[in-house]
């Protein structure tokens, strides 16, 4: 059983997006993203730019596109019809939440002043009874809570619920809090064992009610997170039925990762969240099923999450088009959220591997490099003509970008009962209290991802014992450690924690030295566009080749030779600072009729080739220069 009650009295203010802090079946602690500073090469920079120009641009978004004239419209002060599409409050509520933990690690009174205009909006348009979401009001008042599987109605609820605790838990004000916790409240009123049933079409309200009980102690809202992943797969009449919203079966039978992706990895997350509190082990075995198939056969090699265009979906297995992979910037933050909540269930390394290669990738390829455009979808091959937007008539992904960047410190390590975890390698300090009440300074060093080396030091008062855990990601086979310049001497697995337990002692230093040389990756066969093709990586970072940095190649004439002598080359002035990968390549001669003719007859002769030179760029920076081909996989002639 949650352990919620018990602490009733207990709210605490650490800045944690995910409070397992006293969750009786999670084995990680989170630590507060305040006691976290990041200085580091790679994400400073991309973590200002979403402070200083995303989260402002997407406040003038929310702004111009009438997001917040619609809370004006219902008291009062705007008059004019609803404007955009039914789920627009969300935007809003996702801009407070990135604005929110943006507070807790950088304060800034102009921002704190335009976050509490803000919420006093959101608070006039509250209705008494404590109902919330401006599409449903003056003639639009009876269709209240009438079509659960289409109107988002919860899915609004629950992004202005976790605005709330991100809210509370960076300020201490309860200003947003007061606010969430009456619609929490009419929400628990309208939908439960003796009330109306159903559930939203788009998850989203079980994480954000599971994190409301746990920032209130509130036992009601964690058990209206249980009540309704409960109510999908049952047939009842207020719901679809269809795997489009996970409603085909109940939650324990279901073995596959299908329909609308940030819909389904949004319901795994919450259904983390409750088995963190609940343990349930039918459903930990759920979670285990689905996330072996979604990394076994539905996940794109950036971390990209959901295959199809048409309904935003998941594919059958394998089903991983390169050029038309939906892949939206929503699902893959989805999906590091889910990890996120997995991994601080069960401690393991796969589960932050995931979330390495998805933030590195899909994630981050979803913002330009100035940072005010976006994309929503996120393909690993294109011709050229998919290009970052300023905004989208569904603007889910540019707020969800900047909530996430806004939280990265609080992503960065954990503790245990045994001691503390580092998870991803980012230069910062980390500042936590050890299981025996003991402060520690965590200082971490290091230029990743562009090399493998990292440093921590232990700053502590007093020699302590405790573990201290280091990922070594799955990729990097031959990794090496030393402790104070002695090399240590137990197996190093890949894809595992590292445990040190000694007896520290203040200014211990560990160096971890991972393997850094570009990978060359085949997928499974029956991924049939990847066929006879190649990815490239170098540590977490999945490559691409862009034509801008290939002038007068045809991308799709470049052939790999079978064994590329991969060159890494270090171009600080090239798109915020990168390296680059380059080799020789082969250039397939395509004779006329070839290029005129969409088929032609089967040539059993070996293709002849021209040399070319290739370059190749990582992945989360194409589409930030001129347009033009860009690919992910290239093939490769094995006898070549
Ligand atoms: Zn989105």
């Amino acid at each position: 059983m949650s352990s919620l009650s018990k602490s009733q009295a207990t709210t605490s203010q650490r800045t944690v997006v995910v409070d397992t802090s006293r969750s009786p079946f999670a084995r990680l602690r989170p630590l507060s993203l305040s006691d976290v500073r990041i200085y580091d090469a790679f994400w400073t920079p991309r973590l200002e730019i979403n402070r200083t120009a995303t989260i402002p641009f997407e406040y003038e978004q929310c702004e111009s596109t009438g997001r917040l004239d619609n809370f004006r419209r219902v008291i009062g002060r705007y008059e004019g019809p609803f404007q955009g599409r039914y789920f627009n409050d969300s935007d809003v509520y996702k801009w407070l939440e990135a604005a929110s933990w943006s507070l807790a690690t950088h304060p800034d009174p102009a921002l704190e002043a335009q976050v509490d205009k803000t919420i006093e909006l959101i608070a006039a348009a509250q209705d008494k009874d404590g109902y919330l979401d401006t599409y449903f009001t003056f003639e639009r008042v009876p269709e209240r809570w009438t079509n659960l599987p289409v109107l988002h109605e919860l899915y609004c609820a629950g992004h202005l619920i976790q605005a709330a605790v991100a809210h509370h838990r960076a300020t201490s004000s309860d200003s947003l809090l007061t606010v969430a916790t009456k619609l929490a409240d009419h929400i628990v009123a309208t939908f439960g064992p003796t009330a109306h049933s159903g559930a939203c079409g788009h998850p989203e309200v079980e994480m954000a009610l599971v994190e409301l009980a746990r920032d209130t102690g509130d036992e009601r809202y964690l058990r209206e997170a249980q009540f309704f992943i409960e109510q999908r797969g049952h047939h009842l009449p207020s719901m679809d039925g269809k795997a489009y919203d996970q409603d085909h079966a109940p939650i324990r039978e279901q073995h596959e990762v299908v329909g609308h992706a940030v819909r389904a990895l949004y319901l795994y997350s919450g259904v983390t969240d409750v088995s963190a509190e609940m343990g349930e082990q039918a459903l930990e075995q759920a979670l285990e099923t689905l996330w072996d198939n979604f990394t076994e056969r539905k996940v794109y090699i950036t971390g990209g999450a959901g295959a199809r265009y048409e309904g935003e979906a998941f594919g059958v297995d394998y089903e991983l088009p390169n050029d038309r992979a939906y892949a939206e910037t929503c699902a893959a933050i989805a999906s590091v959220m889910w990890n996120w909540r997995l991994l601080l269930l069960k401690g393991e390394a796969r589960f932050a591997d995931m979330i390495e290669t998805t933030l590195y990738n899909s994630v981050l390829s979803g913002v330009s490099l100035d940072g005010e455009v976006f994309f929503y979808q996120n393909p690993l091959a294109d011709n050229g003509q998919h290009r970052r937007q300023p905004w989208f008539t569904t603007a889910c992904c540019p707020p969800n970008i900047a909530r996430l960047f806004a939280s990265l410190p609080g992503y960065l390590y954990s503790t245990s009962d045994a001691g503390i975890w580092t998870h991803l390698y980012i230069a910062s300090t980390a500042t936590t209290m050890l299981p025996n009440g003991q402060s520690i300074t965590l200082e971490q060093q290091t230029n990743y991802p562009w090399d493998g080396e990292v440093e921590l030091s232990v700053q502590i008062d007093a020699p302590s014992s405790f573990s201290l855990f280091l990922r070594v990601p799955a990729w990097a086979a031959g990794a090496r450690m030393t402790i104070n310049s002695e090399e240590f001497t137990q197996p190093i697995e890949p894809g595992s924690y590292v445990e040190i337990r000694r007896e520290w002692q203040s200014g211990d230093v560990v160096h971890l030295s991972l393997p850094m040389e570009v990978r060359m990756l085949v997928s499974n066969s029956h991924v049939a566009p990847d066929y006879s093709r190649v990815a490239m990586m170098r540590g977490p970072l999945v490559y691409c080749a862009e034509q801008v940095d290939n002038p007068g190649v045809d991308l799709a004439n470049v052939v790999l030779p079978a064994q590329p002598a991969w060159e890494t080359v270090e171009r600080p002035d090239l798109l915020g600072g990168i390296r680059t990968i380059q080799t020789r390549a082969l250039l397939t001669n395509p004779q006329p009729p070839d290029e005129a003719s969409l088929y032609r007859s089967y040539n059993a002769a070996r293709p002849t080739y021209t040399s070319t030179s290739l370059t190749a760029i990582p992945y989360y920076a194409w589409a930030n220069r001129e347009a033009g081909a860009m690919q992910v996989w290239l093939p490769i002639d094995r006898y070549a």
